[in-house]
């Protein structure tokens, strides 16, 4: 990234310190990749969840701290006495012959927190266990980094990587339940995505040829805390990441647009002065954000009234028509259709005939 660039985002965020990126906020990145608010939030590091919670629209999703802790714990007893729990799942579920298990933990180089030190740490011992010159089996926390909109951001490391024979695996334990050998779909797909944003990362520290598409997903089995592991195939996901990330606009001209001095530090503005700096960067909401922005509540609040804010089919269908008081003026016939609503108008008119003809008196 340009030093002008970052200087300007640094601006942005303020005295706050920043806000890394993990799997799960790429993964949601690239789930709306037309949005240049989220792009410019994300790229400078701000807090949504403190900023949208500033300007009273805060977020209604994550995870509670029971869930956290759960979470914790069943990831520990899954890496326990020497990873003794999932050398037996890995053996069964990839189906290979694994013999001796090294591993490495690399969440700290030597008490010093520096990034890009702990990124080269991570991909040197990658390097070495794919290359066979270590005799390494989990690589575990590695701090990995992805050129997301032209800025380099690093992936805080929720990850384990399995190696055998010269290829990793990425693995994700998550503390959702299998139950008779069922999972709630929408949590398997954002695992899968999350999975797809660290195998991508890989691949591009080590080629193709060296990290599978095969991701292993374990959590607890039925209602017990027993751990069970399936394999996913990630390979549709990838497809998606790579093509949504090479459509996000340059950062670099998104920061261009904003006012000159402009600043979102929540410790030094005022509720309007935090609005009217976010009304510079242009939104896009859509039904989705719900589930994967915290500033979902605010844009949603933005675009109400806008047919935009009905999703990607309804925006689609009802091209060239802006607001649904416009909508519903065209389909009762008291609004005459420019040139660009006409196709929009006409089928507005004829969806309002058929459900007006068998709707009950
Ligand atoms: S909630 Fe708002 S900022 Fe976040 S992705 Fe959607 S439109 Fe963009």
């Amino acid at each position: 990234m340009e030093p002008a660039t970052q200087a300007r985002l640094s601006q942005l965020r303020g005295n706050a310190p920043a806000k890394r990126h993990n799997a799960r906020t790429v993964a949601a990145l690239t789930g709306n990749p037309g949005c240049a608010r989220r792009a410019v939030l994300d790229a400078a590091g701000i807090d949504k969840n403190a900023l949208a919670a500033q300007v009273g629209f805060p977020a209604k999703f994550g995870q509670s701290q029971f869930a956290i802790t759960r979470g914790n714990s069943f990831e520990a007893q899954v890496k326990a006495n020497g990873y003794a729990q999932l050398v037996r799942m890995l053996r069964e579920t990839l189906g290979l012959d694994i013999e001796e298990v090294g591993s490495k933990d690399l969440e700290t180089v030597g008490g010093n927190e520096s990034q890009e030190l702990r990124h080269i740490r991570a991909r040197q011992a990658l390097q070495a266990a794919v290359e066979g010159r270590e005799p390494l089996t989990f690589l575990d926390h590695p701090l990995l980094r992805l050129d997301v909109g032209g800025n380099n951001v690093y992936l805080e490391p929720d990850l384990v990587a399995f190696h055998h024979d010269g290829v990793l695996h990425v693995v994700e334990i998550k503390s959702f339940a299998i139950i008779d050998d069922q999972a709630d779909g929408s949590k398997v797909a954002a695992a899968a995505r999350q999975s797809a944003v660290y195998v991508l990362a890989l691949r591009r520290l080590l080629g193709d040829d060296r990290v599978s598409h095969d991701v292993v997903l374990v959590c607890p089995k039925d209602f017990s805390n027993q751990p069970t592991a399936v394999k996913i195939d990630v390979r549709k996901q990838l497809i998606i990441l790579d093509h949504q990330l090479t459509r996000l606009a340059r950062i670099e001209s998104l920061v261009e647009l904003l006012p000159p001095g402009v600043s979102l530090d929540l410790a030094t503005h005022t509720r309007e002065e935090l609005l009217t700096t976010l009304a510079t960067m242009e939104a896009r909401y859509e039904p989705s954000c719900l589930n994967s922005c915290e500033m979902a509540y605010l844009c949603r609040h933005e675009a109400a009234g806008c047919t935009s804010a009905l999703g990607a089919t309804v925006r689609e269908e009802l091209g060239g028509v802006e607001t649904v008081a416009r909508a519903l003026e065209l389909a009762a016939g008291r609004a005459v259709p420019s040139v660009e609503e006409n196709d929009a108008a006409a089928m507005l008119r004829n969806t309002a005939r058929i459900y007006g003809s068998v709707a009950p008196a």
